[in-house]
């Protein structure tokens, strides 16, 4: 059954914090909130989905947990009369992890919430510090555990490249979304938007974004945590209508249409150059790299990235799809059949 999401973005509303990153405005693309068009807006992305898809509502873009009590109420009340009309099967949101409560829970359960998406973003208790999120790791822990326990299902956002922050934090703070029973994660390469107190830091030569190289590296050294995990990446980077290729908002950061095809691609860059490396080979081998039928193409890479990058390396290397073989699986060739390995 095809699953359908109706974002509802609340933007920053009821946030009393300033994350150094954080233009909400400008991120979730939205300048005025209005409760009264959330029915439209409802009612208007239905009227594009099959009767049988599996839809949910999901509000995100602010903390939607922090958002004015009776506002939030009101908001559930609208979402869940669709799931009782049975047009509607889910409700999710996004919040902080220091906007969780038993009482909190207690109202998203009651109204048919299934999923919590946490923005965690770092569990370094440096980073979070330096990027001025307004609580620690141990309010992670705790939210995460309450989420789980609740019978939710968890979502963790974590960001790449924030100050403070390095490629083994980041690995980390993936490790602790699966130790904690994630369903999925998202990746998010931190981008510098204007009027953000980032933008002031990068400007006062205090930051440096992240080249789109060194993104795509650490975004797929996280992103290998969660593939052999079994967790679920639902997104790696912004989507393109946040504002990223409008100069006035876009100032710096890794910023490319298809940057999560390059992470998966940099994944199986990695994974084939991991498996060839355990194989003693003189560079006059025949090897042929066969993946999971379909993703061919991401094996070879945009631009075929991939593929150049290994013909330098290893010369008479091709690449080919074929079945039986799982997703991120490889099995290589060499020299017809001497060696095959998955
Ligand atoms: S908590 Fe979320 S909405 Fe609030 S400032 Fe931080 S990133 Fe922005």
């Amino acid at each position: 059954m095809r699953h359908v999401n109706i974002p509802v973005f609340i933007p920053h509303l009821g946030c009393p914090n300033q994350c150094v990153f954080c233009n909400q405005r400008t991120i979730s693309g939205v300048d005025d909130f209005v409760a009264d068009d959330v029915r439209r807006i409802i009612d208007d992305a239905l009227e594009t989905v099959e009767n049988d898809a599996e839809v949910e509502i999901a509000f995100f873009g602010g903390s939607f947990t922090g958002i004015d009590r009776t506002l939030m109420i009101s908001l559930l009340e609208i979402a869940h009369s669709y799931i009782a009309s049975g047009r509607v099967s889910s409700i999710r949101c996004s919040t902080r992890p220091d906007y969780i409560d038993a009482e909190i829970l207690d109202i998203l359960k009651k109204y048919g919430v299934k999923t919590v998406e946490l923005g965690l973003q770092s569990t370094s208790d440096k980073v979070l510090e330096i990027t001025k999120r307004g609580h620690n790791f141990e309010a992670e822990l705790k939210s995460c555990q309450m989420i789980v326990d609740y019978g939710f299902d968890l979502v963790g956002q974590m960001m790449i490249g924030l100050p403070g922050s390095d490629i083994d934090s980041e690995i980390e703070t993936a490790r602790f979304i699966v130790s904690m029973g994630a369903v999925g994660a998202r990746i998010y390469p931190t981008v510098v938007f204007r009027d953000t107190e980032l933008c002031f830091m990068t400007e006062a030569g205090e930051y440096t974004s992240l080249s789109l190289d060194d993104a795509v590296r650490r975004s797929a050294a996280v992103l290998e945590v969660f593939i052999e995990a079994g967790v679920e990446v639902i997104r790696i980077g912004l989507q393109s209508s946040e504002n990223l290729s409008d100069p006035e908002s876009y100032v710096a950061g890794p910023n490319h249409s298809a940057l999560g095809e390059l992470v998966i691609g940099e994944v199986y860059y990695n994974k084939i150059c991991k498996s060839l490396s355990h194989h003693n080979l003189s560079g006059n081998e025949n090897i042929t790299v066969l993946v999971s039928r379909g993703s061919l193409s991401k094996a070879v890479g945009q631009n075929k990235r991939n593929k150049l990058r290994l013909v330098e390396k290893y010369k008479n290397i091709r690449l080919g799809e074929a079945d039986n073989i799982p997703e991120y699986g490889i099995l290589l060739d060499i020299n017809n059949g001497e060696i095959k390995c998955i």
